[in-house]
């Protein structure tokens, strides 16, 4: 196999994993099905669009979403899923124009959401100094599933994502694990932190050491990390609702998505991974 990828270009194309509205058909405002709550203030039916969605597919309360109580679209991200559907998939189709293209459409919308999330997972892997048999591992494992997101609409319905979960996770485990003990062994007591799938709800960890932590599956929901040291921390599947992150240091935390970031409390101060932005409402 001839195809490799340096640290530098997988750096980036983590970097470009995220969503283009301006080439997506709405979709997230339209295929999903959303139970009213307080992240969305109604009800709304899978595939059918959301009552604020414009006819050019953009939204007319994006500068006030918090505020009329959609918070959940602030948060939602779908990692560039949503223009490869529109663009690639189904070659700038818009779903207005048939409804058999319009109910495949909104089908394949939430299989491409978790592949591209593998994408971003295992492209950041690739970002980081690991052994040559595993960065060997995850570039065919990159290519694997790019080749999936270029599959037709009908193949990608029949696609298990359970099953393709699985040796993604494996290689994702075998990185954080070699990451954080290259950190562990540097800090004096080699101490290990592993709180996989812990309870930290509302939690006081504020100010608190905890470099190379294992918060995989963890729920973080308004716990206090404020002023905390997160770097390469791994937070795949944390969640992050609420957490206080003000001025937190999770600039090489692992595997953190926007979404959880956007759910997340913080600042100016906290410090994020390169391929993540601060969420607009943070300044407010
Ligand atoms: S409120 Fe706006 S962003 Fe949220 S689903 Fe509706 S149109 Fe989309």
């Amino acid at each position: 196999m001839s195809f490799q990828i340096d640290i530098l270009t997988a750096r980036e194309y983590r970097k470009g994993l995220q969503a283009d509205c301006a080439n997506c058909f709405g979709l997230c405002c339209t295929a999903l099905h959303i139970v009213a709550s307080s992240d969305f203030a109604i009800d709304k039916p899978a595939g059918v669009p959301c009552p604020n969605l414009e006819s050019d597919f953009r939204c007319q309360i994006h500068s006030e979403l918090r505020g009329k109580g959609y918070k959940g679209c602030t948060v939602f991200d779908c990692f560039g899923a949503g223009q490869q559907v529109s663009q690639t998939t189904f070659n700038g189709q818009d779903w207005r124009e048939s409804k058999q293209v319009a109910e495949k459409m909104f089908s394949v919308f939430p299989v491409m959401v978790q592949l591209y999330e593998m994408l971003a997972y295992v492209t950041e892997a690739l970002s980081y100094q690991v052994p040559q048999d595993l960065h060997k591992e995850l570039t065919l494992q990159l290519k694997e599933l790019e080749s999936l997101t270029n599959l037709d609409a009908g193949s990608l319905l029949d696609l298990d994502i359970m099953e393709l979960r699985m040796p993604v996770n494996e290689l994702l485990s075998k990185t954080s694990s070699h990451i954080r003990s290259s950190i562990t062994n540097s800090i004096p007591g080699n101490r290990v932190l592993d709180y996989r799938g812990a309870d930290w709800i509302g939690k006081n960890a504020k100010g608190k050491d905890l470099r190379a932590a294992d918060f995989r599956g963890a729920y973080l929901i308004a716990a206090d990390l404020k002023d905390t040291d997160l770097r390469a921390v791994d937070f795949i599947g944390a969640d992050l609702r609420d957490a206080n992150l003000e001025g937190a240091n999770l600039s090489t935390s692992m595997f953190l998505t926007q979404m959880q970031i956007n759910s997340a409390k913080g600042n100016k101060q906290t410090k994020l991974p390169s391929y993540l932005v601060q969420p607009y409402h943070w300044a407010s």
